[in-house]
């Protein structure tokens, strides 16, 4: 009946097919040939008609498979495996062993034989036949522990072995692949080791190879063994020699070690490179068709998006450059699709878990406010304050990132909404990273304030009269004031006598409570995260929260770190700034620069110096600090007035050297770039940076912003001993270029696509596949993310099942924001 139907050669070819994409490049000469050669074979040896009925009905005789769509190819593809898997079922009931048992190979649900059906790709590994539990362990160093995890440990790089050349074509130096003929191996001694070395060939001729310390490989290599030999070519007595290439057989499966594009995996203690390959190939080749794909077949064609087992399989073991490049954008769109749908539930479980306070805009108010200032509102500012003013407007609290380079003017937008909260009866916070720079807030917003009306207070806390129908009052909550001050604050803020409070974080990490808070404004250097949300919820707050930033963030970063934020930029500099002259420093022109500050000094004008970037330990910063301040005073500049900050110094102390530079008794100011330098002292016209070579771009911009916020010229001077390239370009950049985002954008480029995202300790999922570079394919999740949550947002529809789950796998802390 059935009797000598091969099934498994087609049943072979057409995985390969699959796993290729449909491509119709699973053999030579295409799928149409092998299909004729293998249903004429068929028919001659299949006499049962109902058989040879299906073989038709599949079109297995004359399937045309070249002329089909993807679509077309990929339902034929299943069928006929379908009716494969069928026949072996029915073979192996009738307890025939005509077939070619294939139980190790399950690439479709009713070939996996029936022990192995509670195995799930998130077992651990050791379900996998060959792996131990000493072997285990050894993967769970490397963080892999299940099956799934095994699936995506995927190599750092591969060694292209792809182009195989004959021996006559064999080049010095270069990696090269040939396939030959073993004519002799024997065991020698090679730098007093045992090692092995062979004589192979080929049509053009004949080459050395010697393994060194690897006796073992003599035995191995009989003569006329054909192997696969990949590896350098290196030149011994004149002659060309492979030393300890990689090889293997040339036998009837896969190449993996050779002769190919050869995947180099992170190894640990006691894992061996050929080891980790072999078993590697072995679990896919089993496993990987047993993920199942979480994106719709809409979006996958939309997208142009490989299969995820298909992606899986080709990261590791891939067939050329062009599909392991299609299949690392399939798993890095993957990475950024998922951490878009977080990102995204995560701010509609922000904006719907609890009303908002929706506020209504008092114009009048608001109006009073803007026409007392000295300037006039930028484009910028009044097109972000109108965002802003419409989020508050809505039932949902507002999320928004406000991005604005240094001295853009974000304070007084900030102070904008913050009076809007207290004219809607609502309290709000405005927060700072330090409290020096919380000092500094309460100061402007004092200054800001100063023109609406009479003023009265005592240093912390400050009413005005004039703006709204009570007084407005304004307090600073810092630990520098007495406990029984800092009490009767409290006191306020929890009564709601207090409108607007200006603080650092602890104002909502530690039990500050208040009466009704209905605004948060964050001025940001650090994350002002998840956690920190969540704790102004706790306190039964669904506040409007506007995060605020000098930090210019690339567009793609902003999107995946702030992505559950909408975006604001003021990207413009109130009228009449100077642009900073920046200059980078030969080490020859060391005491130009001296005598350069000296006679700013003399012209009345304060100076920064920002020290050495010795190591990234605060002791030894500042020991070096102290040490440079000590040459700088006694040395340098003996007859000026100088000041020391450091990260050691208790939080007094550097508001008393910070508060002494600001009020000009101080001329130069000598810190540590680990400092908090994100202080306004508009008298300050020189920055310079030692060992500028050894900061990122947007770190000396940041330094640069320190200067040039008053009305005379500024310069920033960077010196360098002996920059290496990329230190020499980050140097030419920063002299050309003054905006921010720019050269944040240079930043991103600089750090070269091979860098990927720091999201560990940011409570994202990771990134692996996904690069900084991928803005394109971000944007392409992004609006993906956007347009399922128009349609499904909770993915409750079936054909979002798939992805729900995965969602939940990847962002398991997504429960915690709800
Ligand atoms: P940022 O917080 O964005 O660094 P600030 O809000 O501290 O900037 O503003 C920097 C300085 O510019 C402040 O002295 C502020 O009073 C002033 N300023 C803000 N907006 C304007 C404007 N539109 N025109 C002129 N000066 C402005
Ligand atoms: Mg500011």
């Amino acid at each position: 009946m059935t009797s000598l139907l091969n099934i498994e050669p087609l049943h072979k070819i057409l995985e390969l097919e699959h796993r290729k994409g449909y491509a119709d490049s699973a053999v030579f000469g295409g799928l149409d040939k092998f299909l004729r050669n293998w249903a004429s074979q068929a028919i001659a040896s299949v006499t049962n008609p109902q058989l040879l009925n299906r073989f038709h009905k599949l079109h297995l005789v004359n399937p045309n498979y070249a002329s089909l769509t993807k679509q077309q190819r990929k339902e034929w593809v299943k069928a006929v495996l379908d009716f494969l898997a069928e026949e072996e079922l029915r073979e192996a009931e009738r307890g025939k062993a005509k077939l070619t048992p294939v139980a190790n190979k399950p690439s479709s649900r009713a070939r996996v034989p029936r022990a192995v059906v509670n195995q799930s790709i998130d077992s651990p590994i050791t379900v996998i036949r060959g792996i131990s539990s000493s072997l285990a362990t050894k993967f769970s160093k490397l963080g892999v522990k299940t099956v799934r995890e095994l699936l995506y440990f995927f190599p750092h790089r591969h060694l292209d072995y792809s182009q195989r050349k004959s021996i006559s074509q064999l080049t010095e130096g270069a990696e090269e692949t040939i396939i030959a003929n073993v004519w002799q191996a024997q065991e020698t001694r090679l730098g007093g080791r045992r090692s092995t070395e062979a004589v192979v060939g080929d049509e053009t001729g004949n080459v050395r190879i010697v393994w060194f310390n690897n006796p073992y490989l003599a035995k191995k290599l009989a003569t006329n063994t054909r192997i696969v030999v990949s590896g350098r070519v290196s030149l011994f007595n004149g002659r060309h020699v492979f030393e300890s290439p990689e090889w293997e057989l040339v036998e009837d499966r896969e190449l993996i070690h050779t002769g190919r594009l050869v995947p180099l995996y992170p190894l640990t203690q006691g894992l061996r490179p050929r080891q980790v390959r072999k078993l590697m190939k072995g679990v896919i080749d089993q496993w990987a068709w047993q993920v199942e794909d979480f994106l719709s077949p809409d979006l996958k064609e939309r997208c142009n998006l490989l299969e995820l087992p298909q992606a899986i399989s080709q990261a590791h073991y891939p067939e050329d450059e062009a599909i392991k490049a299609r299949a690392r954008v399939r798993l890095a769109f993957d990475e950024l699709f998922l951490l878009q749908l977080g990102v995204l539930s995560k701010k509609r479980n922000w904006q719907e878990g609890q009303p908002g306070s929706p506020f209504s805009v008092k114009t009048s108010v608001l109006d009073a406010f803007l026409k007392s200032l000295p300037f006039e509102l930028t484009a910028a500012q009044q097109k972000v304050l109108k965002e802003l003013l419409a989020d508050l407007q809505k039932p949902q609290p507002m999320s928004r990132l406000l991005q604005g380079e240094v001295g853009s003017g974000k304070t007084v937008v900030a102070m904008a909404v913050l009076l809007m909260a207290a004219a809607n009866g609502y309290q709000g916070a405005f927060m700072a990273p330090t409290e020096i720079l919380a000092e500094q807030h309460f100061t402007t917003i004092c200054q800001l304030l100063s023109g609406v009306g009479h003023q009265e207070g005592d240093g912390f806390l400050y009413s005005y009269s004039g703006l709204l129908p009570r007084p407005l009052t304004v307090a600073l909550l810092i630990g520098d004031i007495s406990q029984v001050r800092k009490q009767e604050l409290q006191q306020c803020i929890a009564s709601g006598e207090i409108d607007i409070i200006i603080g650092t974080h602890a104002l909502i990490q530690k039990g500050v409570e208040f009466n009704r808070l209905g605004l948060a404004v964050v001025d940001e250097q650090h994350r002002f995260g998840v956690t920190q949300r969540s704790a102004l919820r706790q306190k039964g707050f669904s506040p409007h929260v506007l995060v605020m930033t000098a930090t210019p963030i690339p567009r793609t970063l902003a999107l995946t770190l702030y992505g559950d934020l909408d975006l604001s930029v003021i990207d413009q500099l109130p009228p009449g700034r100077q642009l900073v002259k920046t200059k980078w420093l030969k080490p020859g022109q060391r005491d130009s620069a001296y005598a350069f500050i000296r006679r700013q000094v003399a012209g009345g004008r304060q100076v920064f110096i920002i020290c050495p970037l010795v190591e990234e330990s605060e002791v030894i910063q500042a020991r070096a600090a102290v040490a440079e301040y000590q040459r700088l005073s006694e040395e340098v500049f003996p007859d000026l007035r100088l000041g020391l900050l450091h990260g050691r110094m208790s939080a007094d102390e550097k508001d008393k050297v910070m508060r002494r530079f600001r009020s000009g008794e101080l001329d130069i100011l000598v810190s540590t770039p680990v400092v908090e330098v994100g202080i306004d002292v508009p008298n300050a016209t020189v920055m310079m940076v030692e060992s500028a070579d050894r900061f990122g771009l947007s770190q000396l911009h940041q330094f640069r912003g320190r200067v040039g916020r008053g009305t005379e010229q500024s310069y920033c001077m960077l010196l360098a001993q002996n920059p290496s390239e990329i230190g020499r370009e980050r140097l030419d950049l920063i002299e050309k270029i003054q905006d921010g985002f720019e050269l944040a954008e240079e930043d991103l480029r600089l750090r070269g696509p091979g860098e990927f995202f720091g999201t560990r300790q940011s409570g994202l999922p990771d990134l692996r596949m996904a690069k900084l570079s991928d803005i394109a394919l971000l944007e392409l999740a992004r609006s993906e993310a956007i347009k399922l949550f128009q349609t499904d947002p909770s993915l409750e529809k079936t054909e979002h099942h798939l992805l729900s789950k995965e969602l939940a796998r990847v962002w398991p802390q997504a429960g915690e924001w709800s």
